[in-house]
């Protein structure tokens, strides 16, 4: 059985950190299918690979000069490479069809800036293959294009097909046959039947090492990043916020989508298809344990696990006398909003009102309000409500199910600090809470509900 690795951005932001990942590839024979992220910042003023690549893409699109752009990538990468002592003329032939992609005819924007876009992890994974060559080890990149990681045409935001899974096993599994062979993946992008890249949404070489995880039935997949696992709050909301040892696929799941950086919300599915836990963990301290997401866990000792909070959220209100006798109120309700491409994040209902959030609805809530009134789902426009510009706080915890009195905590909590809680979100699984209440309190109450649990005690 193998395990699958991914190693995020600044694992492989410079030489010194590349060879600290190639050290913990070799320091388990195991480790055998391993994705590679493009180079991510080495310091705080620094730029992304996939976003110097995205500015190129744009100012060769626009007919601007990009060759400043162009040679900072160059350099980046022969700096990665002399950093290994190796010669860095294998470089040329891939920097040679990057300029081609930059110079090609392109049918659309996206299309085209998702043909430049993969070149961060092209390049750094053949950086990789070969240091590890070096050493001896018979490494060997296989791109998405070489193993059939095969995506729809939708560029940005690519979505794997089904076939992909059995493609991949087909390729992979005879290499994976031959004792020692070392597999390194680009990672983010697939392509689609016409062989365009397509890359995932930003983040996604999560979901490339997921899928590989997956298609090889890997034993675990581990994700490589810069802080030690996943963390209860965000640590530019709390100082120093404990890692959290143990998250069902359930509890990560929310805690990615309401707002918790580490992982790519999409991660998890392939993983959960097959029952793979996923090990999150940190490339500059190996030693320390990381998050394990699990299927199932005994129950921790936490009632909470996690707060997150997210920002940009609009709130509709609906009131209407008697909605709850109308049969098949929500359903025409909720209808209006699916007609006008809204997707709900969130809704709660009482007798007479519905409360619903959506994340960044702007544009179109205005034709939802008139559809709404036009429908006579209300008697007056009164009765429909929007407000813009809210944040959802989310509290994450399976042990919340066993325990009573979590919401009473919780909300006497944000009143001690003056926070208003505007609507609350509760899904019938007892796994999370949100709470929908004014942007400018969101840090606030993460903070003071992460004191309530993880505060140490006065001295
Ligand atoms: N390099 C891509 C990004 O910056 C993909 C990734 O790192 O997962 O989004």
């Amino acid at each position: 059985m193998v395990i699958a690795t991914k190693f995020g951005g600044t694992s492989v932001a410079n030489g010194r950190n590349l060879e600290q990942v190639i050290d913990i590839i070799l320091s388990n024979p195991k480790r055998r299918v391993n994705v590679l992220s493009g180079p991510g910042k080495r310091d705080k003023e620094d730029i992304k690979l996939t976003d110097l690549s995205i500015g190129i893409g744009n100012a060769a699109y626009e007919g601007q000069n990009y060759m400043q752009l162009l040679e900072m990538v160059v350099q980046r990468f022969v700096d990665i490479t002399s950093y290994f002592h190796i010669n860095t003329s294998f470089l040329d032939p891939l920097i040679a069809s990057l300029n081609n992609v930059i110079k090609s005819t392109p049918l659309s924007k996206n299309q085209y800036l998702d043909g430049i876009k993969p070149y961060g992890e092209i390049i750094i994974s053949a950086i990789a293959a070969e240091a590890l060559r070096m050493k001896g080890v018979d490494a060997q990149v296989y791109r998405p294009e070489d193993i059939g990681m095969m995506t729809n045409s939708d560029f940005g935001n690519a979505k794997l097909l089904d076939g992909s899974y059995q493609r991949i096993a087909q390729v992979l599994n005879p290499v994976l046959e031959r004792p020692g062979k070392v597999i390194i993946v680009p990672g983010f992008y697939g392509v689609d039947s016409n062989g365009r890249y397509v890359t995932f949404q930003r983040g996604g070489s999560d979901l490339t090492g997921a899928v590989l995880a997956n298609a090889l039935d890997a034993e675990l997949c581990e994700n490589w990043t810069d802080t030690d696992g996943i963390l209860r709050a965000d640590p530019r909301v709390v100082d120093n916020p404990e890692v959290i040892k143990m998250l069902t696929y359930r509890e990560a799941r929310e805690m990615a989508y309401s707002g918790a950086q580490v992982l790519h919300p999409d991660t998890l599915m392939p993983l959960i298809a097959k029952g793979i836990p996923l090990h999150v963990r940190n490339t500059f301290a190996p030693e320390r344990e990381g998050t394990y997401i699990v299927a199932t866990k005994l129950p921790t000792g936490s009632v909470v696990e996690g707060i997150t909070h997210k920002d940009g959220f609009s709130m509709v209100y609906v009131e209407q006398m008697g909605m709850n006798e109308q049969v098949g109120y929500l359903s025409k309700l909720t209808g209006i909003f699916a007609e006008n491409g809204v997707s709900i994040d969130h809704l709660t209902t009482s007798v007479d009102s519905v409360a619903i959030a959506i994340d960044n609805g702007n544009g179109r809530l205005n034709m939802v309000r008139e559809d709404i009134i036009k429908s006579g789902l209300v008697d007056s426009p009164d009765g429909i409500n929007i407000a813009y510009n809210k944040s959802l706080v989310c509290v994450v915890g399976e042990g919340m199910r066993h325990t009573t009195g979590v919401m009473a905590k919780v909300s006497s909590a944000l009143a001690s600090q003056g926070i208003n809680i505007e609507t609350v979100f509760q899904g019938p699984s007892e796994r999370n809470i949100i709470f929908g209440l004014e942007q400018k309190d969101a840090i606030k109450a993460v903070r003071a509900i992460y004191n309530l649990y993880f505060g140490k005690p006065a001295m």
